[in-house]
């Protein structure tokens, strides 16, 4: 008899967004000339640049003639590709990482939670609390925790509590964890590190033999120029650290699909002999195994980010979240919320008023003013209280939203 794996029974069913979608869709069936507008979902709204569009097609073409034509590529990643990432993101800002140290895929979703694979099953794992929902759920399923508690906390796992008293960084833990997942700039409170905090987490880090998942996603936000868009701008993150990269917010290619994993090879993790083994050669199997590259269009797609063209489009689409997110902050602000985040990335994170749940300032932002946003406890327990507005839409659909909050 086939049976299953029974972790997926302790996942808490996917309760974040089919709970606001359920929500949205009685309001709106009850309100049928409610103009809704969502400001909820993290996904990009605006168009793929034009360098990237021109690339994809003239890509197309070389895949229509005999002579051009491609099949499969390098498990990793093109060589091209990889050289220009190394160059423009990495070596041009101090850091050490070369291009073979660079494996390409379709998805820091996918990544972030298919790293797992080249770990151990008893390995002590860290999340900040709120969090990216992905980094718990593939732990979950990879059985490396127990049953969740009725605050959807999985036993096992450390949490550490980001919230507005240590400015949602989280405060170094006193015990010994070996996984460390870290996003910066955040999902979802908006919030960055400073070079000096990362170093404290690189310093840990080391002394511990632990290892940092460090999400940088959101780079292309940070406008501030005293904040690294990279852990391996910190001395000693070769040795540490695993950065997972995305084309899916600056570029918009959250439908495309293209992606980055930086493994260094100087970094290592214990065999169960008590070896030191490379972990750049266990994810090179892992990825030559399990997956046979992203296709050759989408690759010359991101490759074109790094055009001249290329780089003043995506800086044009960021700009036009961050004024989104600008726009958002200071409407909220005068309506008298407090809010954090929104400046190096495209995520407000609100305190909700007069201690209201996240829910129920869910549902009277909904019921009111006719705007989704997400709860800030579908993030983790330590989100209660909060709400995010994402600045991924129109100017329109952002200005009319904050309209409404204001006359609320
Ligand atoms: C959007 C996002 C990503 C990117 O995921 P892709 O699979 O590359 O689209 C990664 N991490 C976080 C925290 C995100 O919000």
């Amino acid at each position: 008899m086939a049976t299953i794996n029974d972790n997926y029974s302790k996942l808490k069913a996917g309760y974040l967004f089919p709970e606001i979608a359920r929500r949205v869709n009685a309001f709106a069936e009850a309100n049928p000339n409610a103009q809704i507008i969502k400001l909820g979902i993290g996904d990009v709204t605006e168009p793929l640049p034009e360098a990237c569009r021109t690339a994809i097609i003239q890509a197309v073409e070389e895949m229509g003639n005999r002579d051009t034509f491609k099949g499969y590529g390098p498990e990793q990643g093109y060589g091209w590709l990889r050289e220009k990432i190394a160059t423009s993101d990495f070596q041009g800002r101090g850091c050490d990482i070369d291009a073979s140290e660079i494996f390409i895929s379709d998805g820091s979703k996918c990544d972030t939670g298919n790293i797992l694979d080249i770990f151990g099953k008893n390995n002590k794992i860290a999340v900040t609390d709120p969090v990216y929902p992905v980094y718990v759920d593939t732990n979950v399923m990879a059985g490396h925790t127990g049953a969740a508690n009725d605050k959807g906390e999985f036993e096992g796992l450390v949490y550490l509590p980001i919230r507005a008293e240590n400015n949602f960084t989280a405060e170094i833990p006193t015990e010994k964890v070996d996984l460390i997942y870290l996003c910066f700039p955040n999902n979802p409170t908006g919030a960055t590190a400073t070079k000096e905090y990362l170093k404290k987490w690189v310093d840990y880090a080391k002394a511990n033999g632990s290892i940092i998942f460090f999400d940088a996603a959101y780079e292309a936000f940070i406008t501030d120029p005293s904040l690294p868009h990279s852990i391996y701008e910190i001395e000693g993150a070769r040795d540490c650290a695993i950065e997972f990269r995305s084309f899916s917010k600056n570029a918009g290619f959250t439908g495309t699909r293209c992606a980055l994993t930086v493994v260094p090879k100087t970094l290592t993790a214990k065999a169960s002999d008590g070896s030191d083994v490379e972990l750049w050669k266990l994810w090179n199997r892992r990825q030559s195994t399990k997956f046979n590259g992203v296709s050759y269009i989408v690759q010359r797609g991101a490759e074109a980010v790094y055009s001249e063209a290329g780089q003043a489009q995506v800086k044009g689409l960021v700009s036009f979240y961050l004024e989104n997110a600008k726009i958002i902050r200071e409407q909220l602000t005068a309506a008298g919320f407090t809010v954090y985040g929104g400046i190096n990335a495209p995520y407000i994170w609100l305190k909700t008023p007069e201690n209201l749940s996240s829910w129920d300032f869910f549902d009277k932002l909904l019921q009111n003013c006719n705007v989704v946003g997400t709860p800030g406890s579908g993030f983790g327990a330590a989100g209660e209280g909060y709400f995010r507005i994402s600045a991924f839409n129109s100017r329109e659909n952002v200005e009319e939203a904050m309209k409404r909050i204001a006359a609320l």
